[in-house]
């Protein structure tokens, strides 16, 4: 039993190095890929449900990887927080969002807000909000074209701190929307305080609408409850004509979701906004 537990040990000694090992290559990599530009964006149109127009964009980071093709952040952005990259990655995105805002812009398109998410690491830099200033003022842009998106977790962390710096955005005029909304634990008391616009039902909430009850009136009780806060709803994930349709009668104001529209690099995107695109 001795010689097998020993065994075992060994084994996942192995497979540990082998992970930290990959980790560690994948940092060294991440490391080299914002100098060699091998970061691009890719924009998720959200549709209001009345007018099935498209009002906003969700920037989503991409890796062009050299071997590996292209990755989703879900295959890299763990080792970028915890190495500390997401800081330099996160000021990427926010730059490059705005001047694809401002390229649109200038083509003559019609204006819509972009969505650009930040990690919990970025928030905590305190240059943020002037960096974000800045960025506005360089590309010219009205700040409500910004829309910031903060995790549900990541706003009930440090709530005097989060509270001050989400003041400090909404008195630059920037959007400011509630991620992943519903798999925290945040109080309605403090979702006033937190002064964001918008609410993103969590996919988890709507992948199995319209069947799951349960999760039907987790939905229509976001829906209201934004209503009577005077905030937007956006349903994340929405994959479905039936899961539309359902959402539509809960009165929801924004879907997001492959049913409209995959994430799509830049060029596909302005397709889709020049052609005012119905759903
Ligand atoms: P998120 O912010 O919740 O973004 C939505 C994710 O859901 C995206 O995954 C999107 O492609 C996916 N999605 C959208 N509609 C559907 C649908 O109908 N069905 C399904 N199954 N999925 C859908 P993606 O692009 O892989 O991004 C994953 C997460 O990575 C994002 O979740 C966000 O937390 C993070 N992320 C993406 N871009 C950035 C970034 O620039 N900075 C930071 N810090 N995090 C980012
Ligand atoms: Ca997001
Ligand atoms: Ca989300
Ligand atoms: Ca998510």
């Amino acid at each position: 039993a001795k010689g097998s537990g020993r065994g075992q040990v060994r084994f996942y000694t192995a497979d540990l190095n082998a992970r930290a090992r990959e980790r560690l290559q994948v940092e060294a990599q991440l490391r080299q890929a914002l100098e060699a530009g091998e970061f691009v964006l890719h924009y998720q149109p959200q549709v209001d449900m009345k007018s099935g127009r498209i009002v906003g964009v969700e920037a989503l980071l991409r890796w062009q990887h050299p071997q590996r093709g292209l990755l989703g952040p879900l295959q890299f952005i763990d080792v970028a927080e915890d190495s500390g990259l997401i800081v330099g990655i996160g000021r990427w995105v926010l730059e490059e969002a705005c001047a694809q805002l401002a390229r649109w812009r200038d083509e003559g398109l019609p204006p819509v807000r972009v969505g650009v998410n930040l990690s919990a690491l970025q928030f905590r830099q305190p240059d943020l909000v002037d960096n974000i200033a800045d960025v506005l003022e360089r590309y010219g842009l009205d700040a409500e074209w910004l829309d910031l998106e903060v995790t549900e977790s990541l706003v009930m962390e440090d709530l005097p701190q989060t509270t001050a710096l989400l003041e400090a955005m909404h008195a630059l005029g920037v959007s400011l929307s509630i991620d992943d909304f519903g798999t925290g634990y945040s109080s309605l008391a403090y979702l006033k305080r937190l002064k964001a616009g918008t609410l993103k039902i969590d996919r988890s909430f709507v992948k199995d609408l319209p069947h799951d009850a349960d999760d039907a009136a987790i939905t229509r009780t976001v829906i209201s409850m934004a209503a009577s806060l005077n905030m937007r709803v956006v349903a994340e994930g929405v994959e479905t004509r039936a899961q539309w349709a359902l959402l539509a009668a809960e009165g929801c104001d924004t879907v997001q979701g492959y049913f409209c529209s995959k994430p799509v690099p830049a060029g596909d995107c302005a397709r889709l906004l020049r052609s005012g695109s119905r759903v």
